[in-house]
């Protein structure tokens, strides 16, 4: 489905570190902090071991906890929700914009004013069973779903009218641009993620950037199992954790983050022979991009199929000519932790389903050949052909 883009900069840079001593908090996530510092502009920078780690210490710095409510959506990697579920937070979801796939920001306001009213979602959200809401609406969780922004000026709206604290999700979306700014700047605690199939790879990884000084001593001391400035080796002023991102790790990073130009364009180069294509292929949809998207930043290439196409029969057929494919998302609300705990049921946010039902990811890196794009869309072309 996906590749890592490496090179032997990247190959010596993770030797480097292996001929010195210092394998954790040394020289090389400082380093590669300074990086994010310098790309993004914001102040501060928090290096962990996972995007999922980042987003858990966003939570814990939003002070969100037992019982807030938060606002999220339901088309996302499970790990956006997740975060609230570990501080026993009460997600709310918000179905999407039908084009992008992105947080709705007019559902978005209706769900705040409802909220705080006590209306028809409070009651039919926050009565159900496992949620045990204290009904404070605390913070929007919004994710820059397949590599493009959400539409954050509609957000920050909401939330600075009701005064929720904002966790973009950028995990997908390095590099990317809403308006000419860059994604993973727009809430008040955005998050990048480093797996290998991630625009750039750290083999495991995730950073927090910040422009909340406080925020960031403080998420520097979670990660770091609770140790605050000034505590030796075994106190411990919080209960943190162990997410730390090793310096093998953030050599990688740093090594990578040096080519994110070229590793970027040649993401764009292979959506673009994609797009080419598929606008020949009739009941096939290439990604949208939104005009407020300055740049997209391409971290998988989801299509999408007409209705009246059998989206896991095409998937199946393409599997067994060599095509990797994978349905992109399953909704959140409909995993089977998630119905089990909340009650959901399918047709509770139906924008979010049908998309969860006619989107396919399709193979995609930077290390794709215009031949490999080339045979995917063939076997497209001559798989659908067959099914009519
Ligand atoms: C990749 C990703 C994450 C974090 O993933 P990790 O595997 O924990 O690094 C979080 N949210 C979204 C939307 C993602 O795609």
């Amino acid at each position: 489905m996906s590749s890592p883009d490496l090179t032997d900069a990247e190959r010596q840079a993770v030797f480097e570190v292996l001929k010195t001593p210092d394998l954790s908090m040394g020289p090389q996530i400082r380093a590669f902090e300074k990086a994010f510092t310098h790309f993004t502009g914001l102040g501060h920078a928090i290096g962990v071991n996972s995007g999922t780690a980042g987003l858990h210490l966003c939570v814990r710095a939003a002070g969100i906890g037992p019982g807030d409510v938060v606002l999220t959506t339901p088309f996302s990697f499970v790990a956006s929700t997740n975060v609230l579920l570990f501080e026993n937070a009460v997600p709310v979801f918000v179905d999407i914009d039908p084009r992008s796939g992105n947080l709705d920001p007019v559902l978005l306001a209706e769900a705040a004013r409802d909220l705080t009213a006590g209306g028809e979602r409070a009651q039919k959200w926050l009565s159900r069973k496992g949620s045990a809401a204290r009904r404070a609406l605390k913070a929007i969780l919004g994710v820059d779903v397949f590599g493009q922004s959400a539409d954050w000026d509609l957000i920050r709206k909401v939330a600075n009218q009701f005064g929720l604290k904002v966790i973009e999700d950028s995990c997908e979306a390095l590099g990317a641009e809403y308006k000419g700014r860059k994604a993973g700047t727009l809430g008040d605690y955005g998050v990048f993620a480093f797996y290998p199939n991630k625009q750039i790879t750290t083999g495991e990884g995730g950073i927090i950037v910040t422009e909340d000084a406080r925020a960031a001593d403080l998420m520097r001391a979670l990660r770091n199992q609770g140790r605050a400035p000034g505590d030796t080796w075994l106190s411990h002023t919080y209960l943190g954790y162990n997410y730390r991102l090793d310096e093998m790790s953030a050599a990688l990073g740093a090594a990578q983050m040096l080519r994110l130009e070229e590793l970027l364009s040649k993401r764009e180069q292979v959506a673009a022979w994609y797009g080419e294509r598929l606008a020949e292929i009739p009941g096939v949809e290439a990604p949208f991009v939104e005009k407020f998207t300055t740049r997209m930043s391409w971290f998988v290439y989801v299509v999408r199929f007409d209705p009246a196409i059998d989206r896991d029969a095409v998937a199946k057929q393409l599997e067994a000519c060599g095509v990797p494919v994978r349905p992109y998302f399953l909704p959140i609300h409909l995993q089977p932790y998630m119905t089990e705990r909340f009650g959901y049921r399918a047709g509770d946010f139906p924008v979010t389903e049908d998309l969860g039902r006619r989107g396919l990811a399709l193979p995609f890196s930077g290390v794709m050949t215009e031949e490999q794009v080339e045979f995917v869309c063939r076997t497209i072309h001559a798989e659908l052909g067959k099914l009519k």
